[in-house]
Formats: C-alpha cells, structure tokens, sequence
C-alpha cells in the first residue's frame, strides 16, 4: 500500500510539473517571449532586405524566405508563382474544424524608394535610435511580420486550434492587386470558407507614451475616377467664343466644386464620433457623443465638414485633380476635360452618384466617363467575437487605449475578400506617431524595435484567444 501510494504521489507530482511547464496561468500556453521577440527582430531585419519594390515586384524572392522558414518548422504551405517571379505564398495551420478559419493576409511588395532622398539605404533595415529604417517597415512587412512570428509561435508552442489559421502574402498590392485577384480567381476553395481576415488598414494613433485610440478599419471608401469632356466650337482668342469648350466646363466645374454632397451617417462611423467623444474638448465632446443629432446643426455640421480629417467619413468627396485645353494661349480648343477623383462611401451605387452629378452639371453636352476599375465599396459589422477580443487584448496592453472603428479614406484588399462573405478587419497592435506614418511610401519609413516586439507579443494573442 505505502509504496503503491507514494508511486501514484510520484505519478500526480510528475504530471503536475509537465503542467505547470507546458501552461503558464489559465491553461495559456507558458511563451519564452524574449526568445521570440529577439527572433522577430532579427527576422523582420532579413525580410525588409528582400527588395520587393513594385514595381517589378519580385515577390518570388520573399514568397521563397517565408517558405524556408515555413519548411524548417513542418508548416503546410505553398507558392504560386502566376507570372515569371510575381507570386503568392499561402501557408496553413490545423484547427480541430470548431470553428472557420481566420486568414492572416499581407502583401509582400513594397512602392519604390527613392534612396537619394533617405537617411540609410531603404533596403539595408538598419537600426538607428530604436528604429528600424527600411521600405515596408510599416507599410506592411511589418504586419507580415507578426502574421509569421504568430504562425512559428502557434507551431513550436504545440497550440491546440479550433479554427485554421491561414497565412496567406501577396503580390502586387500596391499596384493592380494582382496576386489578391488571382488567389481569389484561381485558389479561392483554399480559403473562402474563413470566418475572418486581419490585414492592414487599422489606424493607431500615439501620442507621447499613451495609446490615445486603436482604430480598428471595418469599411473603406472607394474610388470612382471620372473625366468630364466639353466639346465646342474651336477659334482664335482674340475673338472670344462664350459657349467654348474650355467655358462650359468651368461653369460645370465651378457648380461641382461647390456642390455640397449629402451627409450620410454610417453605423461604423457613427461609433467612431462616440469612441472618441471624450478625447475631444467641449463642444465637441458633447456634440461627437451624440453625433446623430448634432449633424442636423448647420453651424456644428459646417465646422466639422471643414475638417479634412472628418469630412470624407461623413459623405461622398469629390476632388478636382487634372485640367485641360488648348496647348497655346491664343487657341480656344474644341475639346476641354478635367479629371475628378470620386470617393465613394461603403453601399453606395455609382449610377446613384452619376444622377446626382449630371444634375449638378446640368449640362447634357458634357460627357462623363468612368476611367478606373471601379470595386464596389463595402464594410464588415463591429459586432464580431474579433472585434471584442481585439478591443480585449489592446485594454489589456494599454488600459488608456480607445478601442474604435476606422473607416478610411483609402482602399485595401479587405474590400476583395470581403466579396466572398469574410469579415475583414484592418488592424496592427503598432502604435504611431503622426511623424512616423507620414513616412509611409515617403522617405525613411521606420518602425521601432519596441512595436515589433511588443507587437509580436499582442498579435499573437488576439490570434491564440480567437483561435481557442
Ligand atoms: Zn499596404
């Protein structure tokens, strides 16, 4: 008896210790987290020196690195090379099938540095007062980065998935999305059953050592270019011609260019002005709070409309960009266009929009045409398991952080993925300051050790947590 219960001591003692290495508190798994954070440090140096500029691209080269570190690491994956070195990589890890999968998307191509401008060579990742300088280093190697250090850590530390957790990285986001519209032209059975995608887009914002908001992107404008065309009698300017080309469509212009689009509130938006009322002073604080009703203040409204940082999340914008007519001074031409860059906000339709533009023309000669792939804008809800445990794991890390929506201005690949019934979300856990994204697809683009690290640490978790 005494030996036999001092065995099953012995046994319960052994089987305790295993525990408590594997688990560290709440059955999470127990993370060497410097161990990891030296690696993606020393892994996002070797990344950012692969140049990917776009164009050409050459993503081949880096779809090749990310399947050498999958290949050491027994992870599932694959490359389609689509064209002579542009290509994609998709690699998989196995859920027990609970869940649908979330997909963890990045581009791996970068735009073109221009190297003169830059403090250090844009492609030799070097470190220099706690930041790491390169092309791509937040736009967005970076968050490819921390897809892949989730993907090893998931992998070594043996977590137990109830969903796949698929990385998939592009080609050619910054010029056609070419390797987006092909993964879903050509691969899409490989992935189109996810319940959620976490790309770029999200909007941080910095401020000293505080995290003032963490804007998670659900929704994107789209664009819509247009070139206006006014034909007429062409002549000499000596002998001015009042219904000339060049006349007619600057009378159009000047109606369009004070044209005061329609307000339109959306939910994400909505909750936007709400999250981030009590940052703001007072009026605004109040009014932001209750933004449905202050918008119907004509003052308030215009005050707000004033702002470029506001005005695009409350209505469709218009901006004249491009003009032309005669090549000499003394030629009135016959034909006089103009460019106008349209953005329109999620659910709109473009026919909508044209009807309401030719009335502001108001002038049936002017021809309008549409001159880009128009993708329709779209959005996915707040209201997701993602979203809390997002809004979770940054109130942990920084419990002065507002955790919001952000629609942007721009575009990004959520809005393809979103087409197959995907909730996608922008969102990194790397906090900027204004300084710092001013140099996305500028010169010495940067990202500190600290967000990499830290990063690395916060990415995972929220993909652990939604993944349990
Ligand atoms: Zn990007």
């Amino acid at each position: 008896m005494q030996s036999g219960k001092r065995l099953t001591l012995l046994v319960l003692t052994a089987v305790f210790v295993i525990e408590i290495s594997a688990k560290g508190q709440n059955g999470q798994p127990k993370i060497d987290w410097p161990h990891y954070q030296d690696m993606a440090v020393d892994l996002m140096q070797k990344y950012l020196r692969i140049n990917t500029s776009n164009p050409p691209g050459n993503e081949i080269e880096a779809a090749r690195w990310f399947k050498s570190i999958f290949d050491q690491n027994d992870i599932q994956n694959e490359i389609f090379e689509y064209k002579p070195s542009r290509a994609n990589i998709i690699a998989r890890l196995k859920g027990n099938g609970s869940k649908r999968p979330i997909i963890l998307l990045s581009h791996m191509d970068v735009v073109t540095a221009d190297a003169g401008a830059w403090e250090v060579d844009p492609f030799s990742a070097e470190i220099r007062k706690g930041s790491i300088y390169a092309r791509g280093a937040l736009d967005m190697k970076g968050e490819g980065l921390l897809h892949l250090m989730t993907m090893l850590i998931l992998k070594q530390q043996n977590v137990s998935l109830s969903r796949d957790v698929i990385f998939i990285a592009t080609a050619d986001e910054e010029v056609k999305d070419e390797g987006s519209l092909w993964m879903i032209a050509n691969k899409s059975a490989l992935f189109k059953d996810a319940e959620y995608l976490i790309t770029e887009g999200g909007d941080n914002l910095l401020e000293g050592d505080a995290v003032r908001y963490v804007g998670v992107d659900v929704a994107e404008k789209a664009p819509f270019w247009l070139q206006l065309t006014a034909t007429g009698q062409p002549g000499h300017g000596s002998r001015p011609i009042s219904d000339s080309a060049p006349n007619r469509l600057v009378r159009a212009m000047t109606r369009i260019v004070s044209w005061q689009t329609p307000i339109k509130l959306l939910p994400a938006v909505e909750k936007f002005f709400k999250d981030v009322a009590p940052l703001q002073q007072e009026p605004w604080r109040s009014k932001f709070a209750n933004i449905n009703q202050s918008l119907k203040d004509p003052g308030f409204l215009k005050e707000l409309t004033d702002s470029r940082e506001y005005n695009f999340l409350l209505r469709n914008t218009i901006s004249l960009t491009m003009l032309s007519g005669s090549k000499q001074t003394n030629v009135i031409p016959t034909t006089a266009t103009c460019n106008i860059d349209v953005r329109l906000l999620p659910g709109e339709k473009t026919e909508d929009f044209l009807v309401g533009l030719k009335a502001v023309v108001d002038d049936p000669t002017i021809k309008i045409e549409n001159v880009n792939t128009f993708k329709p804008p779209n959005s996915s809800s707040v209201d997701t398991e993602l979203f809390t445990v997002i809004a979770q794991v940054t109130k942990a890390n920084h419990p002065e952080a507002i955790v919001t929506t952000k629609m942007l201005s721009g575009y990004t690949e959520s809005q393809l993925y979103r087409q197959l019934g995907i909730i996608a979300y922008g969102w990194v856990p790397f906090y900027t300051t204004e300084e710092e994204n001013e140099t996305v697809h500028g010169n010495n683009e940067r990202i500190t050790v600290k967000n990499i690290r830290e990063g690395t640490k916060e990415f995972f978790e929220v993909v652990n947590q939604i993944s349990r």
